[in-house]
C-alpha cells in the first residue's frame, strides 16, 4: 500500500501541473511528470510509481545502478519507464544504457557516438534528449544553445537511438523573466531541431521543476522533472 502522506503530496504535484497547464491553455495531459527520485528509497519509488507515476529518473550513475534491481523486483509487473537526467561520462554509458529507456543529458556529439555504439551493442534502442545550456552558467552541464542543432542532427539515423526532444535545467533565478526566457530559447531550438529531416516527431521539452514549473509549462514545457516537491521527508517547498 502507498503511504497517504506520499499520496497526497503526490495529488498535490499533479494538481499544480493541472492548473498550470489550463491556465496556459493546455490539457494537463499534455504534461508528463518525472519523479526525480535521487536519494530516495526504493520503497517510496515503488510507492509512487504504483499511484500512476510511471515516469522516474536519477541525476547519479552509481545510485541509479545501486537501486534499479530492488526497484525492478519491487514493481514486477508494473510498467515503469526510468530515465537518466544527470551529467553522463562516457566511461559510465556501458553501465548505464541497459538500465534505462532514455538519456536526457546528452550534450555533445561525442556522448552520441558511444550511446549508439552501445545501444546497438546491447540491441535496444535508447531514447534521447540533448540537453540545453540554456542559462549559460557555468555550473550547469548541457550543450551551448549553438550546438544544440547539430548534436539532434548526430543522433538522427542512428537506428539505435530515437531523439524525442530537448531538455534543460533552468536558470536558478526569482527573477521569473529571465527563468522564462530561458525557457522560450529551449522552446524556439527545439522548433529548429523539429526542421531537420527526420526529426518531426522530437518534439518533447523537458523543462521545470518543483520551483518552476509553472512557469515551464507556460512556456510549453511537455515534461516536468520533480524531485523536492513530492519528497515526503521534506517540508513543501513555497510555490511560485
Ligand atoms: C533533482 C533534479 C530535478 C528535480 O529538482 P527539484 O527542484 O527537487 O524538483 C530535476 N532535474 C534534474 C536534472 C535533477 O537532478
Amino acid at each position: 500500500m502507498t503511504d497517504p502522506d506520499l499520496l497526497a503530496r503526490l495529488d498535490t504535484v499533479r494538481d499544480r501541473v493541472a492548473a498550470a497547464a489550463r491556465s496556459a491553455g493546455r490539457e494537463p495531459d499534455a504534461i508528463d511528470i518525472l519523479l526525480a527520485t535521487k536519494t530516495q528509497p526504493v520503497a517510496l519509488i515503488a510507492g509512487a510509481v504504483r499511484a500512476g507515476f510511471g515516469l522516474v529518473g536519477e541525476n547519479r550513475v552509481q545510485e541509479l545502478v545501486a537501486k534499479a534491481a530492488d526497484l525492478d523486483d519491487a514493481l514486477v509487473g508494473v510498467p515503469f519507464e526510468r530515465h537518466f537526467i544527470g551529467r553522463l561520462q562516457s566511461n559510465k554509458v556501458r553501465a548505464l544504457v541497459p538500465l534505462v529507456k532514455c538519456v536526457q543529458s546528452v550534450h555533445s556529439s561525442e556522448l552520441v557516438d558511444r550511446l549508439a555504439a552501445v545501444a546497438a551493442e546491447t540491441g535496444r534502442v535508447l531514447g534521447v534528449f540533448v540537453q540545453v545550456n540554456v542559462s549559460g552558467e557555468e555550473s550547469k552541464s548541457g550543450a551551448a544553445p549553438g550546438a544544440a542543432v547539430s548534436i539532434a542532427a548526430a543522433v538522427v539515423g542512428r537506428p539505435s537511438l530515437r531523439l524525442r526532444g530537448l531538455m534543460t535545467i533552468g536558470l536558478n533565478s526569482p527573477d521569473r523573466q529571465a527563468v522564462a526566457d530561458g525557457y522560450r530559447l529551449l522552446r524556439s531550438l527545439g522548433a529548429d531541431v523539429c526542421a531537420l529531416p527526420g526529426t518531426a516527431a522530437a518534439t518533447e521539452l523537458s523543462m521545470g521543476m518543483s520551483g518552476d514549473l509553472e512557469i515551464a509549462i507556460a512556456e510549453g514545457a511537455t515534461m516536468v522533472r520533480v524531485g523536492s516537491a513530492a519528497d515526503v521527508r521534506r517540508t513543501p517547498p513555497a510555490t511560485g
